[in-house]
Formats: structure tokens, sequence, C-alpha cells
């Protein structure tokens, strides 16, 4: 990888440096000239060259390689288990160049429950391009192999998938899709590497829209990708520098900032989280709690299995139907009613009207009595007195 030697910091490999430490070193080495702690945010879009065609530090072209991204990058593949990282400029530009990988004719099984810009990429832009694909329900994996055509290549999920919370099997997808000889593509946004990391439980690659948990502060929008498959990253090197959906240096720097605390951050996420489900179940006006650390839940054991913690995000449907859901989404004061997820600060919102009305009318279409939340790091009786206020009005 060009550019990418230079920025190694000695502390990327699993083995040797935990999570924490990694979160915050790795890729990231002291300033050479200054001993600077903090990467610096590289401005330069050419790098100069002692000769022709001989790069000073490996950087030619800022799309190409730039020393920010870089260590951005190689934070990324440390934390995620895997050799190589690459950063774009949003979650769904990252999506896109995986996509690029399947070729007209191709077919993709797709899980049924997903972010909704991801369905509206592969069926309404990939689909132009010649990509079939079907939805299918993962927590069968009888259903993979029924859906499975001669022209199937990759399976792309989610887990815990948005905004369902369903839990998806890692290993065993995995297991059976390489057996059929596809490929496997994990969106680990609702986890993060620090709860979950696919790539040790057999994904081929794995994706995020680092505007949510990796950034973690609603100020960036940027994606990643993860892999240790070699053609996957030599496909999605080129792919990135030939398209040039770049993460820039101002934003990969703050997914940097960000990526420090995320251990931090995600622990105080999952306990509030934690406490607000018990308040949640015991409400009368809600009907369900979708979430993987209740022990009802239909993914629990797996969610034991392949997370550390369950997470920050929360669904939850109410008993009064889509008018209620509506109303409470409304009502809320400390929960900001708005799109995206995964900051500091706490979201609610209504899928079916918001973040998945893409999905209106598909096999990915979510109940119009569900609200989700993205339950944030604020002191917890404020959350669960807001939640209780805005309840009392559903
Ligand atoms: C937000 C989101 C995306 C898309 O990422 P962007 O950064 O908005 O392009 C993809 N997958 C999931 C699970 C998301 O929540």
């Amino acid at each position: 990888m060009p550019g990418g030697e230079p920025l190694l910091s000695g502390f990327e490999d699993p083995d040797e440096y935990g999570f924490e430490t990694r979160a915050i070193r790795a890729g990231q080495p002291h300033d050479p000239r200054t001993g600077g702690v903090v990467t610096a945010i590289a401005l330069s879009t050419t790098f100069a060259q002692d000769g022709v065609g001989e790069p000073r530090f490996g950087y030619e072209y800022a799309r190409t390689g730039n020393p920010t991204r870089h260590a951005y990058e190689q934070c990324i593949a440390s934390l995620e288990g895997a050799t190589h990282g690459f950063a774009f400029a949003s979650g769904l530009a990252a999506e896109d160049v995986l996509l690029r990988h399947l070729k007209p004719g191709d077919h993709l099984l797709l899980g049924d429950d997903a972010y909704g810009g991801t369905f509206r990429l592969i069926d309404k832009v990939h689909a132009r391009a010649g990509l079939a694909s079907s939805a299918v329900d993962l927590t069968d994996t009888e259903s993979i192999r029924q859906a499975w055509t001669p022209s199937t290549r990759m399976v792309w999920f989610e887990t815990p998938t948005n905004p369902l919370l369903t839990v998806i099997d890692i290993e065993q997808v995995c297991s059976v899709v390489h057996e059929l000889g596809g490929l496997t593509v994990v969106d680990n946004t609702f986890a993060t590497p620090y709860l979950q990391q696919p790539i040790g439980l057999g994904a081929d690659a794995v994706v995020h829209s680092a505007t949510k948990y990796l950034g973690g502060h609603s100020d960036m929008v940027g994606g990643v990708v993860a892999t240790s498959h070699e053609a996957i990253a030599e496909h999605v090197g080129f792919v990135q520098n030939a398209v040039g959906a770049v993460a820039g240096p101002f934003d990969s720097y703050l997914a940097l900032r960000g990526i420090k605390t995320l251990p931090v951050r995600m622990d105080r996420h999952c306990e509030n989280a934690a406490a607000i489900v018990e308040v949640l179940i015991a409400h009368p006006r809600v009907s369900d709690v979708l979430y993987p650390g209740l022990e009802h839940h239909p993914g629990h054991d797996v969610a034991i299995r392949q997370m550390s913690g369950f997470g920050g995000m929360v669904s939850f449907r109410l008993a009064g139907g889509r008018e209620a859901a509506e109303k409470a989404a409304a009502s809320t004061r400390v929960f900001t009613l708005a799109e995206s997820l995964g900051a500091v600060e706490s979201l609610i919102e209504h899928p079916g009207v918001m973040t998945h009305a893409s999905a209106t009318g598909s096999a990915l279409e979510v109940p119009d009595d569900l609200i989700r939340i993205s339950v944030g790091i604020e002191s917890i009786d404020d959350l669960v007195d807001d939640l209780d206020r805005a309840l009392a009005t559903a």
C-alpha cells in the first residue's frame, strides 16, 4: 500500500496490545519532526519526489494516499483484526466500493433487515448496473441454501440489524456461505469493533458507517472497509483510488479522535441502554422491546457468543400503533428527534417514516408502530425521565 509503511506506530498488533491501547495508538506514531502525540491533519495534495518516480515517503498525490487517512486506515485495520483498512467519504461510499467487486449478472443475498440506504444502493443503483439481489432471513441458514443460485457471489448482512436488532450468527453464516463458494460482508456499524470483530469469525470484509459510533460525536460523515482477504483488499484499494470517494484529512482526524474514546463510550452506551430496556419492558404502553441483551430475545445466545456487550441501540413497539409511536417520538426533550445514531447524545426516531422510508413496500419494510432509540451517554436518570414523559403522551 503506497504510503502505508511510514505511519506504523508499533502499536498495531492485537496479540501484543489491548484494544483500548490500539484505539489510541495504532497507526499513530509520534510526529517524527516535533514529537507531537496527535496525528497531524495533512492538507498537502501533492508530495515532493527525490527523483522522477521516487516519492520521498511513499506519498505522491493525496487521493491515492494521505498521511492522516493512512493513520486512520491502519487504526481501523488493527481494531477489526484485519490486514487492510480503507477510509471513504461515507458509509455508503465504502459499501459501493465493496459492491463493485461484483459483476453484471452476479447475484447478492442481503439480510432481510438492513439500513434503508444500503437497500437503496443495491436495489436502485447496483441493480441498474446488472446486479441481481434477494433478501433472506439469515437467522435460518437453510434459507441461504434455498436462495442460493449458480450466480450468487456474496452475502451481505448487518448484526445486530437496523432497526429490528436481529442477531445473525456470523460464524455460522460465513461457514455456510464459504461452503457454497461465496463471500461475506458484515456491516459492523451497530456493534463496532469494540463489541464484535467479524473477521475473526470468518467474514471476508467488514464495512462501517464511521458517521456513527466510530466518529461518535455527530460531526463527521465517513465510512471504512476492513479486510484480510487479499483479492478484496486489492479491489478496494484500486477502486478507492480509481473512483476517489476518499475520506478527507479533516474527517480522518475527527474519526481518529473519536476512536480513541470508543471503548469508554461503548461501555456507557451499553450500560445506559440496559437501564432503559428495564424501564421499557415494564411499561404498559410498550408492546415489545427489541434488544439482544434481553434473555427472551431470539438472538440472545448468539449475541453472548459473538459480542462482548449488547450495544446502545434499542427498538420498541407501541401498543397504540403508528399514531402513538409518532407522538412519543416527537415528545422527548433530552432525546433529540433525528436520524442517525451512535453519538454521545441520545436520539429517537420513527424508522418507518424516517431512516427506512426507502424500504417501504419491500421485504425490508419495518412495522409502523416501531421506535428506534440511540442511547447516548447522558445521565441515565434524565434519559429515563424523558422517555417516561414522552410515553405518557402515547
Ligand atoms: C448510517 C448507516 C450506513 C450508511 O452510512 P453513511 O455514513 O450514512 O453513508 C450503513 N449502514 C448502517 C448500519 C448505518 O447505520
